[in-house]
């Protein structure tokens, strides 16, 4: 069976301790590769090759840094195929998918930033008759990108992208869970000739690989997507060395349907925003508010659509939804579907695993779930559950809305759906997301900032606001 292998210096080397851990397929249930059991040895190494790249690259000109970077995104599109299918069977996600969302977003996300170098400038503050202000941007010099499995390849290149765009060198670690499109990416940026220790990715577990990276004295930004749990713990470890920290974290995104909303276009977007990737998209609706006088026929029209929803083998081009990415979440979707019934909702449709035959007996497989009649501040509309389940509430009025839709602590994005202009504006205006999506779900636009408030995160990805993070300003002033 495959071992993956570790990209320090330029290489594919094994771990210091020679240990690996199990790469399983959730499709199948079965171990498929083995991944480096990293520890803080291999991060040490990794942290001195990119430390001697940094004096070349943060010096390289800006133009060699995009065409560098382009031929990275180049690199993942030759291997399309390969990508689309290392995504799918490490994840569970539908080939589908991986081949319209996931690799494409990677390619692009190299691209944008391999442009960014072009169009990126400082700034200056004339005072007239004083002088004038003008700011550098250093690149930070050694900086950790910490990635999670429900995008792998999609999110990792979100952070390492803008890292390198900026002159910095990078220790990273994509996710146990899904390490496979992160192994092809060091193979493609190897025939890149990307400069050797200007990219290390260790693989391995995060209490041992990511800790070391977070607490590592002279690594001094750590970019983090992930769980919020996590996150604390990260910030709570980085925020006493003075580390420059961005946190993208978990969400509980309200799903706000008023009545005057274009009916059928709506609940066929709904259904979307909550079971794409297994509901497993951190941007997916999992509350799902709708106004009174449209509830039930929105209901009716909701669960029907969603029992249509073909769950099976993600190397299969007929199903929407594949595998969820590992047994242990699959077990925490389940019991919060158990939660619900609990708390005493009742579920309209799904609800259970679901066993496949063939290929996938053993797969980790659940049906979309929808779940009616909880209080909005009950732990399943509190919590997040990161799977196929979604809870319908019903609504009177705006400001009861808003109070529900408000009342998590998470504040990641939202959608509104209506044809009132002045109510769209409105309740985006007061609805506590960092991103709000009116009349649509997930149509990004890389430029615009990335990011949630309250316990989703600290700081915002995206367009100009990474390459400011990953820089340093410097503010000089010369006396006229
Ligand atoms: P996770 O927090 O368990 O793991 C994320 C990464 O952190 C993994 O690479 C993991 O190995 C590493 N890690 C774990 N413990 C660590 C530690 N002590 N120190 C350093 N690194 C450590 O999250 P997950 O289960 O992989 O991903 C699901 C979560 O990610 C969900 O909560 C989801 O909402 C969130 N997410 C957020 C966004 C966003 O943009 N806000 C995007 C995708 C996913």
């Amino acid at each position: 069976m495959e071992q993956l292998k570790n990209y320090i210096n330029g290489e594919l080397v094994e771990p210091v301790s020679k240990k690996y851990l199990d790469n399983y397929e959730p499709a199948t249930g079965e171990v498929y590769s083995f991944i480096p059991d990293s520890d803080e040895r291999d991060v040490q190494s990794a942290f001195d090759s990119a430390k001697n790249a940094f004096e070349t690259w943060s010096k390289t000109s800006l133009e060699n840094r995009m065409l560098i970077l382009m031929k990275v995104a180049d690199g993942i599109e030759k291997r399309m195929d390969e990508f689309v299918a290392a995504e799918s069977k490490d994840n569970g996600k539908p080939q589908k998918l991986a081949r319209a969302v996931d690799i494409p977003r990677a390619v692009s996300n190299f691209r944008f930033y391999a442009s960014a170098t072009q169009h990126f400038a400082s700034e200056s503050h004339h005072m007239p008759g004083v002088g004038i202000n003008y700011t550098l941007r250093h690149p930070i010099g050694v900086v950790g990108c910490i990635s999670p499995w429900n995008l792998p390849l999609y999110l990792f290149s979100w952070k390492i992208a803008p890292a390198l765009a900026t002159g910095n060198c990078v220790v990273a670690k994509p996710s146990e869970i899904t390490p496979y499109t992160a192994y092809l990416l060091s193979q493609v940026c190897i025939e890149a000739g990307l400069p050797k220790g200007v990219l290390n990715i260790v693989h391995g577990l995060g209490n041992k690989v990511g800790q070391a990276i977070v607490e590592h004295e002279n690594i001094k930004a750590i970019s983090f997507t992930g769980g919020t749990e996590t996150g604390k713990r990260i910030a709570s470890i980085a925020a006493p060395m003075f580390k420059k920290l961005s946190l993208e974290l978990g969400g509980k995104n309200p799903t706000i349907v008023f009545a005057d909303c274009d009916f059928e276009e709506t609940v066929k977007q709904v259904v979307t925003a909550s079971f794409s990737n297994q509901g497993e998209i951190c941007l997916c609706g999992s509350r799902i508010f709708i106004e009174k006088s449209i509830y039930e026929k929105f209901k009716a029209a909701f669960v029907a659509r969603v029992k249509t929803l073909k769950v099976g083998d993600p190397n299969e081009e007929s199903y929407v939804i594949g595998a969820i990415v590992s047994l242990q979440h699959k077990q925490k979707i389940l019991s919060y579907i158990k939660l619900a019934q609990e708390e005493g909702g009742e579920i309209l449709c799904g609800g259970s695993e679901l066993k496949l035959a063939g290929r996938c007996a053993n797969g980790y497989f659940i049906e979309p779930t929808v779940i009616e009649g909880l209080d909005y501040k009950c732990r399943t509309n509190q919590e997040e559950i990161f799977g196929p389940v979604v809870t319908l509430t019903l609504f009177e009025n705006e400001e009861e809305v808003l109070i529900m839709a408000n009342s998590v602590k998470y504040g990641l994005s939202a959608t509104i759906w209506t044809n009132d202009l002045k109510r769209a504006h409105r309740v985006a205006e007061k609805v506590e997301a960092g991103i709000v999506w009116i009349n649509s779900w997930l149509v990004r636009d890389l430029r615009t900032p990335f990011g949630g408030v309250k316990a989703s995160g600290v700081g915002r990805e995206g367009g100009w606001e990474a390459m400011r993070f990953f820089t340093e300003p410097k503010n000089v002033f010369i006396k006229s």
